[in-house]
């Protein structure tokens, strides 16, 4: 394991005002959400895409925990919180052997791997005595998940993920450096949503010692197939005082385009489970349709709704710098995914863009997207983005005729209804997500 001593806070600190970094513009951001890590065979279309990726454009790549280590991490705080030490023992020994059956799974030769999962245990062993500190600490603790020792339980998913990634890619033939998220992304104290500081991000990219064969390579324009690529995990930071925080669930998607503003890399690829933004979640509506192209404005508004394919801070990074961001389906690699950008999205060139003159992205569509969110047990709220003056009308069918509240703001229209769901009707409103969905997008 990495020793954090390394590079102590003093020493980054005083380094970092001293330095007068440089902006290279040469390379691309990756972010592979949990979803594209959960099984050996996803990290081998991860590995592909790198592969692929690093030699048009040297990568930096940034992965979340996989699959649902975030989530059991939660849990094992609760039980920690509880004092229920056993039980966290259970869940990090579990959390732990999916990690190591995965990366084994995805390395073929049999002396390599045995050296690997002698490299995996030494490094999970030594994780877990930590986390079991720290689950100590835990006990009888009023609010866990936005104190130091949460953050710190939390921020072992992406701590492992990220190493033993990197020992997979460097296995699997791709030269490769692992950097430690909590040595470069400098935060606030604020834990479980921990603030980046941005104007120290630049140097700590740029002068990280793990990462001067990275920049050097660049530099001397190396042919990009021998750059490695560095690989870090997203979510997590560290505060001035050393102690580990988090940015927010589902941080990892806002890590990617921190870095790529801080470091000057010309675009971001967010790589999810699904074909990219879609008219609605296509887990819940299977007839959701594929956007091939959004705004800044659009996709954060998206996000502020409710969509989960984006964190909502996602773009705000790089929207001053107009840096595209992708988001591409990594189980579907032949799929463009989609664009977001600066430039308006290409159907939608009505120039009067007040809230009441939207164009949808095809004929017959009356809006340019729903999200929805569940308020509570008993109501649901669905956004339309930027719905037509057909879709408008509808909308105030349903809220008229089924006394249903129905808000107007610049992002969309607002439409509180009974709690709804995907396939059977509420008796107070009869109508299911899937058919609201097909009506405003035929
Ligand atoms: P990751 O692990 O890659 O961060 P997430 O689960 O956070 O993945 O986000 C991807 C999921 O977002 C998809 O599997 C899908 O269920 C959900 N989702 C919600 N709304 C949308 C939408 N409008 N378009 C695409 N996906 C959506
Ligand atoms: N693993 C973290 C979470 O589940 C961050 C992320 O996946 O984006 O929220
Ligand atoms: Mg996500």
């Amino acid at each position: 394991m990495r020793d954090l001593q390394l590079l102590n806070d003093d020493a980054i600190y005083s380094f970092l005002q001293n330095s007068d970094a440089t902006v290279i513009k040469t390379h691309s951001i990756v972010k592979f959400g949990g979803s594209s890590l959960a099984s050996s065979r996803a990290w081998r279309h991860v590995i592909d895409h790198i592969q692929k990726g690093r030699v048009e454009q040297p990568l930096i790549v940034v992965v979340s925990a996989i699959g649902k280590t975030t989530r059991s991490l939660v849990g094992c705080i609760e039980y920690a919180t509880r004092a229920e030490l056993d039980k966290v023992d259970g869940g990090l020994t579990e959390i732990w052997q999916t990690h190591k059956e995965i990366a084994l799974e995805c390395i073929e030769d049999g002396q390599s791997r045995s050296e690997l999962q002698e490299k995996i245990d030494t490094f999970l062993d030594q994780l877990h005595v930590e986390a079991m500190s720290v689950a100590n600490d835990l006990q009888g603790h009023p609010s866990p998940l936005s104190s130091s020792y949460g953050d710190a339980m939390l921020s072992f998913g992406e701590r492992a993920t990220s190493q033993i990634f990197q020992w997979v890619l460097q296995g699997s033939g791709i030269p490769s450096i692992a950097v430690d998220a909590r040595e470069v992304i400098l935060t606030d104290e604020q834990h479980g949503a921990a603030s980046v500081s941005r104007d120290k991000l630049n140097s700590a990219f740029m002068q990280h010692p793990a990462l001067a064969s990275f920049w050097g390579a660049i530099e001397r324009e190396h042919p990009s197939s021998q750059v490695p690529v560095p690989v870090l995990g997203g979510f997590i930071g560290r505060s001035h005082t050393g102690q580990a925080t988090t940015l927010g669930f589902e941080g990892s998607d806002l890590t990617a385009t921190l870095i790529a503003e801080a470091t000057g890399a010309i675009n971001v690829t967010i790589f999810t489970d699904v074909d990219g933004i879609m008219t609605t979640d296509p887990r819940v509506v299977p007839t959701a349709k594929h956007i091939p192209r959004l705004s800044y404005d659009e996709a954060e508004d998206l996000a502020l709704a409710g969509a989960r394919v984006l964190h909502p801070k996602t773009l705000s990074p790089i929207m001053s710098q107009g840096l595209p961001v992708r988001v591409r389906n990594t189980f579907n690699p032949d799929h463009p995914g989609t664009l977001i950008e600066s430039s308006r999205s290409l159907l939608d060139q009505s120039s009067d863009h007040s809230p009441s003159n939207h164009r949808p992205y095809r004929e017959g569509w009356m809006a340019i997207a729903m999200a929805y969110t569940h308020l509570d047990t008993t109501t649901s709220i669905l956004t339309f983005l930027h719905a037509t003056q057909e879709g408008q009308s509808q909308l105030r069918h349903w809220s008229e005729s089924y006394a249903l509240p129905l808000e107007m703001d610049t992002h969309g229209w607002h439409l509180h209804v009974p709690y709804l769901h995907a396939d059977h009707p509420n008796p107070a409103f009869p109508l299911t997500l899937q058919a609201i969905h097909d009506i405003f997008f035929p």
